[in-house]
């Protein structure tokens, strides 16, 4: 069995439905996690801020055109009445409940219209596939998919409950359910939070110990670097899931670090693959080390790197503890750190209490913070066994400023933080040094 994610653009419109449906049903016995049609999520979160802000008339006018847009939708879709009456209902009950939760307005009553995007996707799905002679299944992620009170999901709860479910409709051709949505610890409707259809698909892959996840997008899989940036980029057909992980961090078009975990720990394989060209081969992630071969570059833009130097660091214990606590103070997570005897220096992507951190640190030392900086990450077999690895990767970097450098904290990385403005020469001899011989 594999569990196959479909996004919003991939769904985003009656044609592309039924690419996917025939797509989906090449195979039998397979469970499709759907998100929204594209740009519904947005719609929905805008029409509950209305809501919020007590303006029923502006969220009215808003559920006005979304129910015009998806009549449309359902014109193209359906050619057999009694199929498209199911869906229209199931649209109008969906736009009415939006409306009643939305005039009674809490958070709570906001996470279920928000989870009416891929409610309204999934039934779509589901009944086009049954009036072209397809058993599908629809299996509602709300009865199975849960997170706990810190916002965690209970892969016990998911695994106990998705399988008595596949048992009763044991023999479908097909199984149909929402990405994103899921119950909370209060037994509300709650979410995975945005593009979490990705992170479902996963989950329902460990649980279930699917034999492959595959997130179908209309890219083709992963680069091993930015081709905005570099000319001759290369599709890279295997990587490690700590890799991906590495990578996923640097917002390279992957799978979000999350969703990595729950298939990377249940050992199940996950293929990027494109709906737009589906023979394509993809990118294939999973455990199975690849030695002595570097995969990719990505970078990460917006960094600043904030340095405290202090004589009192010298032979001093519990420093690194105190400067930490200060970033813990205000919820800023640390992403490359590095230390001399007498001073740290530390890069942070989210400079919202920056100001209040450097206050803080002031009481230790003498601070200094660098702005415009960004993270190059190089991914591949970075054993410290290995040699030569790390110096090809210095080597491209002999002729760009570098302001720190991390290697050793993980087998499968070297960084570098370096000028933005430098970004693209540091990416494209990378590149020449790395992937061109
Ligand atoms: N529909 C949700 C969003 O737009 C979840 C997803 O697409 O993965 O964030
Ligand atoms: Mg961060």
């Amino acid at each position: 069995m594999k569990v196959q994610k479909f996004g919003g653009t991939s769904v985003g419109s009656a044609p592309r439905i039924k690419d996917v449906a025939k797509l989906i049903t090449s195979e039998k016995g397979n469970i499709v996690v759907l998100s929204a049609m594209s740009g519904t999520t947005n719609s929905l979160i805008e029409i509950a801020d209305y809501f919020s802000s007590k303006n029923i008339s502006g969220a009215q006018e808003l559920l006005h055109a979304m129910e015009t847009k998806y009549m449309s939708h359902m014109e193209q879709l359906y050619s057999n009445p009694e199929y498209k009456q199911k869906a229209v209902e199931y649209l109008h009950s969906s736009l009415s409940l939006i409306f009643n939760s939305g005039k009674d307005y809490s958070k709570a009553n906001e996470k279920v219209i928000i989870a009416q995007g891929e409610l309204i996707s999934t039934h779509m799905m589901t009944y086009y596939l049954q009036e072209i002679g397809v058993k599908a299944v629809l299996l509602p992620a709300l009865d199975f998919m849960k997170i706990d009170s810190d916002g965690e999901p209970e892969l016990d709860f998911i695994t106990s409950h998705i399988k008595p479910l596949l048992s009763k409709n044991e023999g479908a051709d097909i199984y149909i359910t929402q990405g994103f949505i899921c119950m909370n610890a209060n037994n509300e409707v709650d979410n995975l939070k945005r593009g979490g259809s990705d992170y479902t698909a996963s989950l329902i892959g460990a649980a279930v110990k699917a034999d492959e996840i595959q997130i179908w997008t209309d890219i083709d899989g992963m680069h091993n670097n930015d081709p905005r940036i570099v000319d001759n980029t290369k599709a890279v057909r295997h990587i490690h899931f700590e890799e991906a992980a590495e990578l996923g961090y640097f917002g390279a078009k992957i799978l979000h670090p999350s969703c990595i975990q729950p298939a990377m720990y249940a050992n199940v394989p996950v293929r990027l693959l494109n709906t737009m060209d589906p023979k394509a081969l993809g990118t294939l992630i999973d455990n199975k080390p690849e030695r002595g071969t570097i995969k990719a570059v990505a970078a990460k833009d917006n960094i600043a790197a904030i340095k405290i130097k202090s004589s009192r660091m010298l032979l001093a214990h519990g420093f690194l503890r105190k400067v930490f606590e200060i970033f813990e103070t205000y919820h800023t997570s640390i992403d490359m750190i590095c230390t001399s005897e007498v001073s740290v220096t530390m890069s942070i992507d989210d400079t919202t209490h920056l100001n209040e951190i450097i206050q803080d640190l002031k009481q230790y030392g003498t601070v200094s913070v660098d702005f415009d900086m960004c993270i190059i990450c190089v991914v591949g077999d970075m054993d410290w066994g290995n040699v030569g690895f790390e110096t090809s990767a210095m080597n491209a970097m002999k002729d760009i400023p570098v302001r720190m450098v991390s290697y050793g904290g993980s087998s499968y990385n070297i960084s570098f933080l370096v000028r933005e403005e430098d970004k693209k020469r540091a990416l494209q001899s990378l590149s020449k040094c790395l992937f061109e011989n």
